[in-house]
């Protein structure tokens, strides 16, 4: 069973992510970290990602679905994938369904819910560390935040009542958080 993690920025899904992968074997698909390293490449391709990335806008479908597919493709079906940062528009979950539908892979969907306040203190955290310029900048953070709230929770809303949705308090710290993903995913 693969799953596919829903937060807001600085919702925790990459740390949680890190800790599922490492007790029970997910291969990690992390959407902005795969777009980062095409956007480092420095090709005319990367030029137009970054572009995006930098003005926290979301990367054209065609791009960030080309990077999806080619990652699901690679992989057998009985490697289990934990998908952050996709689908994030209803275009992309169109195209992600029909995807994972033609490679027989069921998915669960878990959303890290967390109050966009705690979201934006958190994010100025780690831009200190990763020095991300999408991270260090308000009203860029506020943007990817409305995108979230108009693009993808619609898409939370579509699985939630194909019955896939469990909400997870984001809010409460890691440990605790983590064994509630824990128990969810030991129950599949
Ligand atoms: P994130 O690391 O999830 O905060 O994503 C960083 C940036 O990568 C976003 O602001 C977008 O520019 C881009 N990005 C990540 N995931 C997607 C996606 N599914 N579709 C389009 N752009 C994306």
């Amino acid at each position: 069973m693969d799953l596919v993690l829903f937060g807001i920025q600085g919702s925790g899904k990459g740390t949680q992510a890190k800790k599922l992968a490492a007790e029970f074997g997910y291969d990690i698909f992390e959407a902005g970290g795969e777009l980062r390293k095409i956007a480092a490449s420095g090709s005319e391709l990367g030029q137009t990602v970054k572009s995006y990335i930098d003005a926290g806008n979301l990367v054209p479908h065609e791009i960030i679905m080309k990077v999806v597919k080619e990652a699901i493709g690679a992989r057998p079906k009985s490697q289990k994938i934990l998908f952050d940062g996709i689908p994030r528009d209803g275009n992309q979950q169109k195209d992600f369904d029909a995807i994972m539908k033609e490679t027989g892979r069921d998915f669960k969907v878990i959303h890290l819910k967390l109050d966009p306040e705690e979201g934006v203190r958190r994010i100025f955290g780690r831009a200190k560390t990763e020095g991300r310029k999408d991270d260090s900048d308000e009203a860029i953070i506020r943007k990817r935040m409305k995108t979230f709230t108009e693009k993808t929770v619609p898409v939370l809303e579509e699985y939630r009542k194909r019955g896939l949705v469990t909400e997870i308090d984001g809010m409460k710290n890691v440990d605790e958080v983590y064994a509630e993903m824990k128990k969810m995913t030991m129950s599949w």
